[in-house]
């Protein structure tokens, strides 16, 4: 028995690292998400069976744990086959929001069943997992809320904010100590959660608008930090590798995406982007160039070089498949075709290499903005499929802007620009886009698959 249950949890570890591993590239996505689910499986079942060798559980809490898993998988199932692809990242910031409660229920768990016997390694580490587990919670409860918009999305503000939360810190810092040294003082872990709940409250408010992606990723690095912490807590070699991997990939992907938008991470946390006070950007200037795609077509037709730049409206309008249809098309007709990649293009990473590697787009043909940019003023027509912030050059060009310094992709800089959007209006940033009044753009209004298909027709016709 216990050879089995060591073979399952070193299996687990093993399928952990190579899923995420594998997770790292878009072709093998997929088959890493199999395999850390395969890990996961052997996980619940390699510990389930520990408890049990250890007495700890008799047979029926172990079926009652079985029906919770069960119950479980019925909820969560049919929530993950309809979610939309747009709404991804409020369902990672629910599955955030649930490791960090899951983490603080360990470390409760284990407060209570040691009746304040504890050491002050543990007592410690079981409330650093509550304290972590506590802001993942209500941080990513909040991060949601504004992802769905059922709270406002902008960066919420008010004067002392900043003393506030450093007064929370130093409470939950003198918390800590406090608990280590005398652990039979349980009432400081209990009162502790409440700090944590409102701390992790108080860290999100201040964040909107686009920073809104690298928060998500950060609580992910953080629901990960108080798994590790609860797996020291209770002594699980397990649980400690599979917070240690969470942490680090989500701190990783945080720093990439601070890298992309050319903002430092304490600037993303404390600097209130996207509040009304500093949304920028200005009002409207000038007036903006239409187009019906039946007089874009001609454009195309006579085109030596298009390059695509996909967004966050082509995810909305499911344009993707009419998009490689035209793509095909203008290839076929001697035209070099690529599409630009922004790293935080749409509503999560990888957003668009998603959609387009779903329409079957060759991967050779999707290029990285850094690799992109360069080139931009020899293409002919630059096609923005539902962009916005990430080809303002608002960012590159208005020190002034909210989003100065932001990479985008330099769709201006193309001796052409086609806009396709349904309106005038901003995009996730809340920011006015002076794009869309240049000499060389024009836009195309309507839903951007009706008007790739509008096009598509035209090229039949034609
Ligand atoms: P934006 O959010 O800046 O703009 C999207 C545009 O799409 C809107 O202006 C909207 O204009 C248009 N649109 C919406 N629906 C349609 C439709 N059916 N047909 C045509 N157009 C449509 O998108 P970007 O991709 O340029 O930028 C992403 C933004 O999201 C950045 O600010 C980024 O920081 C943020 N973000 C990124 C995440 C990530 O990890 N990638 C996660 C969360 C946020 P209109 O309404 O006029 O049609």
């Amino acid at each position: 028995m216990n050879h089995l249950i060591t073979g399952l949890l070193v299996a687990a570890m093993v399928c952990f690292i190579m899923g995420l591993r594998a997770m790292s590239r878009t072709h093998s996505a997929r088959r890493g998400n199999l395999i850390s689910a395969l890990g996961m499986t052997l996980a619940i079942i390699g510990a389930i069976l520990e408890l049990v060798r250890l007495e700890h559980l008799a047979m029926t809490q172990a079926w009652i744990i079985l029906a919770a898993i069960g119950l479980g998988a019925l909820i969560g199932i049919p929530a993950a086959l309809r979610v939309k692809m747009t709404a991804m990242p409020e369902m990672v910031a629910l599955f955030n929001g649930f490791g960090g409660i899951a983490s603080l229920f360990i470390a409760s768990g284990e407060v209570v069943a040691s009746g304040g016997g504890m050491t002050g390694f543990t007592a410690s580490t079981a409330f650093l997992a509550m304290l972590i587990g506590g802001i993942t919670f209500t941080g990513s409860l909040i991060a949601f809320g504004k992802l769905a918009e059922w709270i406002p999305s902008r960066a919420i503000c008010f004067p002392a904010q900043h003393v506030l939360n450093a007064l929370l810190l130093l409470a939950v810092l003198v918390g800590v100590v406090s608990f280590a040294i005398w652990p039979e003082a349980q009432w400081i872990f209990w009162a502790a959660i409440a700090v944590a709940a409102v701390l992790g409250i108080m860290a999100v408010i201040p964040i909107g608008g686009a920073d809104m992606p690298v928060v998500i990723s950060l609580l992910n690095s953080y629901s990960g930090l108080a798994a590790c912490a609860a797996g020291f807590a209770i002594g699980s070699p397990l649980l400690i590798t599979i917070g240690a991997l969470v942490g680090a990939a989500g701190i990783i992907l945080t720093k990439v995406m601070c890298k992309a938008m050319n903002r430092s991470l304490g600037n993303v946390l404390f600097s209130g982007f996207g509040s009304a006070t500093s949304s920028g950007g200005g009002g409207p200037q000038g007036e903006a160039q239409s187009l019906l795609p039946q007089d874009a077509y001609y454009v195309l037709e006579a085109a030596q070089s298009v390059v695509f730049i996909p967004g966050y409206g082509m995810a909305v309008a499911q344009a993707q498949h009419a998009v490689r249809e035209l793509a095909d098309t203008l290839a076929a007709n001697g035209c070099d075709v690529r599409f630009a990649i922004h790293p935080v293009a749409g509503r999560m990473p990888g957003h668009m290499n998603v959609l387009l590697a779903e329409a079957n787009v060759s991967y050779d043909l999707l290029v990285e903005m850094d690799d992109i940019n360069p080139s931009m003023p020899t293409v002919d027509v630059a096609v923005v499929i539902g962009a916005n912030d990430t080809v303002n050059p608002a960012a590159v060009e208005d020190p002034e802007s909210a989003i100065a310094g932001m990479p985008i992709i330099l769709a201006h800089q193309a001796r052409q620009v086609f806009v396709l959007k349904r309106s005038m209006r901003s995009g996730f940033a809340g920011i006015e886009n002076p794009l869309f009044f240049r000499d060389n753009t024009w836009m195309i209004f309507g839903d951007a698959k009706t008007t790739i298909e509008a096009i598509n027709g035209e090229f039949k016709e034609g």
